[in-house]
């Protein structure tokens, strides 16, 4: 199926790892310009390079660091996006990551923390790029966001609470930016990530490989397509809810995860 991106302005924030960086690189192979952002100026260039090296057409790509969390480094994004592009279709709003932490473990102060980051993450970089959105043909917002907002864990109590709550968010967007704007997201269940590597790292036992536990982790967690997600299986997904060709599609929310959910 051809999604028509073809020229289309796409903002991705976390562009340079995972599954942000996987959407950069479909967006890429499917004609769009990319503009991509982290906190981390040497991610975004180790990004680059690892696209290059898979041949993308790193020319329509432009990497700025940005954390999308202060309204002063979004404005700058705006801008560079402004000058360079007059115009904004699609905006994915990736950037983040988990919390893990029970009720009696969570303080005040991670509370706030977590709010923040998953409210204002999809928050600041919307209502900075609004302006260059309404003005598209075909302008989507995707919110990549987690099947905790529907099915929370006990070890992920604030991260599950935060994701619901931007969940209800993504419904009200859906509704106040129509027509000019569909709005949807993403509920990701588990996808190997930058995320993962992370949590390997630190909980594997020793001289167990990265894969065979991932393996074992599925069987706990009883997914039943057996295994984790890739990060280009969550980028197909945010590329057809960007894309004209789900043009009816809004306030819509796509399960990527493995049928690990248990809503009918
Ligand atoms: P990765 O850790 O691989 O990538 C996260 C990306 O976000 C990096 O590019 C990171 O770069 C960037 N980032 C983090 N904080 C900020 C910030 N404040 N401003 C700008 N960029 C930021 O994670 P994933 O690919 O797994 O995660 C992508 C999204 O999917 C996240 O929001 C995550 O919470 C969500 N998700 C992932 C799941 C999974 O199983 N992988 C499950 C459910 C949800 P830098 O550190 O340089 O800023």
């Amino acid at each position: 199926m051809e999604l028509k991106l073809e020229d289309r302005v796409a903002i991705v924030t976390g562009g340079s790892s995972g599954i942000g960086l996987e959407t950069v690189r479909l967006l890429l192979a499917d004609g769009a310009y990319v503009v991509s952002c982290a906190r981390r100026a040497e991610g975004l260039e180790q990004a680059r390079a690892i696209l290059a090296a898979q041949g993308a057409p790193v020319d329509r790509l432009v990497s700025q660091p940005c954390d999308v969390l202060d309204e002063a480094s979004v404005e700058r994004l705006t801008e560079t996006v402004r000058t360079r592009f007059g115009r904004a279709d699609i905006l994915v709003n990736n950037a983040g990551q988990a919390r893990l932490s029970t009720f009696a473990s969570t303080l005040d102060a991670d509370w706030e923390a977590e709010l923040n980051l998953k409210f204002f993450s999809v928050i600041r970089p919307t209502r900075a790029f609004l302006p260059l959105l309404r003005e598209s043909d075909a302008a989507a917002i995707v919110v990549v966001n987690s099947l905790l907002a529907r099915q929370p864990e006990p070890h992920m109590v604030c991260t599950s609470a935060a994701r619901a709550g931007v969940q209800n968010l993504v419904k009200s967007l859906s509704v106040e930016l129509a027509p000019a704007i569909r709005v949807n997201a993403i509920l990701l269940g588990t996808v190997n990530s930058g995320q993962w590597e992370r949590r390997f790292k630190e909980r594997a036992k020793p001289g167990q490989s990265m894969e065979d536990w991932l393996v074992e982790l599925a069987r706990e967690k009883h997914i039943p397509l057996g295994r984790f997600g890739k990060p280009e299986e969550a980028a197909a997904a945010i590329l057809f809810l960007a894309s004209p060709v789900a043009g009816f599609i809004t306030g819509a929310a796509l399960e990527v995860a493995g049928g690990v959910s248990r809503f009918a």
